[in-house]
């Protein structure tokens, strides 16, 4: 009963008003792996002071503007990039910063991405004393030739070290992200990485199906023919496996490639898939922030971490871009971000907020309803399991 009149209060509270996310880009990562497009940098040395600072900078800058000011944190996210290559003593400085201008929600979700780097593997403790309550670890496989295969620089011993050093942490909380879908693997590779994973008993569990980016050295490898991605087949049955060996040990599936136990799905990316407000300091930051039903503003900074520091320094902010999203934009993404999660989307919430229900806004969806793509169940519009395959190409029918 009280959190269903919490819940009411909420929806009627004003857009600028609701509890909202906090992302920190920490940039930087030891070695770049070859399949990765995100914001990274090597370099021979970290700028761990000058980077904590220019943060602190940032957000000293938002938590002074009118939308921002005063309001409360339902969960922060320090990703990258490898977060876990910064000290607790800079974590922990960071969130020190953070509450001294915003209020935390109770039960604030605060994540930290780590690799399971023996290095690494010695912050986690400090991490916990400081604050941080959920690690996300990039394990990504358990095989050495899938290691290998994907860069990466740690051992699967390293990853179990790593597990056991979250436990010996005091973390209830932690993620563990894998991929999937890599040529040479095979279902029972597959099978025995859920299996080591699912030995640790994680309360959630981040499995990617391997894609190409375009600028990594896997889309060159691809383009010369040195990379042949599995067939469409062995993708299905890969995907059904990690659907139903997760599912079997709890882990339900939320999102596209999310699963977790009840109560654990990550707040901070839920908030995002549900269109909620969230803000994003530091190198190539996205921000968004919901101004009207129909409405809001997103923006980024600056990609390049120097030069980031540099305008920081300069004038406190970096925002590079910004643009404002229309009631067109914004429907769009209430479908594409909200179909991202097994629950989908609420046609009564779409209605209040568009003017029309889904269907009459999109056409498209009545074929989709028949192809079995989507499906109504009560009062949402969900995608199949089927449709959860091809996501992307139903996602972009939106735009
Ligand atoms: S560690 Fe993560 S962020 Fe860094 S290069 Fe590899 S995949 Fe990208």
């Amino acid at each position: 009963m009280r959190q269903r009149s919490r819940k009411n209060m909420l929806r009627v509270m004003a857009a600028g008003q609701e509890p909202f996310s906090l992302y920190l880009h920490i940039p930087y990562c030891v070695r770049k792996c070859p399949y990765c497009d995100f914001n990274v940098q090597v370099v021979r040395k970290i700028p761990e002071p000058e980077y904590t600072q220019a943060l602190a900078r940032e957000l000293k800058l938002h938590a002074q503007s009118d939308f921002w000011r005063g309001r409360s944190l339902l969960s922060i996210f320090f990703g990258g990039g490898t977060p876990s290559v910064f000290t607790p003593g800079s974590i922990g400085g960071i969130l020190e910063t953070i509450v001294s201008f915003f209020r935390f929600e109770p039960d604030i979700e605060i994540s930290l991405e780590a690799n399971p780097d023996r290095e690494d593997s010695k912050h986690f403790p400090g991490y916990r004393s400081r604050g941080v309550n959920r690690l996300s670890l990039g394990a990504q496989s358990f095989q050495p030739h899938l290691l290998q295969f994907l860069g990466r620089l740690h051992t699967a011993e390293d990853t179990r070290d790593a597990l056991r050093a979250i436990r010996r942490a005091g973390f209830e909380n932690f993620s563990l992200d894998l991929i999937y879908g890599s040529p040479g693997q095979s279902l029972a590779d597959l099978r025995s990485d859920l299996q080591e994973a699912l030995n640790f008993t994680p309360p959630h569990v981040s499995a990617y199906n391997l894609t190409i980016e375009e600028k990594t050295v896997f889309h060159r490898l691809y383009r010369e023919g040195k990379i042949v991605p599995l067939s469409e087949e062995e993708e299905i049955a890969m995907a059904g496996l990690v659907e139903a060996e997760l599912a079997g040990a709890g882990l339900e599936r939320y999102e596209i490639s999310n699963y977790a136990r009840p109560g654990r799905d990550s707040k901070h990316n839920v908030n995002y898939w549900q269109g909620g407000d969230y803000l994003g300091v530091g190198a190539g930051a996205h921000s968004y922030k919901r101004l009207s039903d129909v409405g809001g503003q997103r923006w980024h900074n600056e990609k390049h971490p120097r030069r980031y520091m540099e305008r920081i320094a300069a004038q406190g902010s970096a925002v590079t871009e910004e643009e404002k999203t229309d009631l067109r934009q914004s429907a769009a993404e209430f479908m594409f971000l909200g179909l991202r999660m097994t629950r989908g989307v609420l046609v009564a919430e779409f209605s209040r907020r568009f003017g029309k229900n889904p269907g009459q806004f999109y056409p498209q969806i009545s074929a989709w309803l028949e192809e079995g793509l989507i499906e109504e169940k009560g009062d949402r519009l969900r995608l199949t399991r089927r449709g959860l395959m091809v996501a992307n190409s139903i996602f972009v029918e939106f735009v």
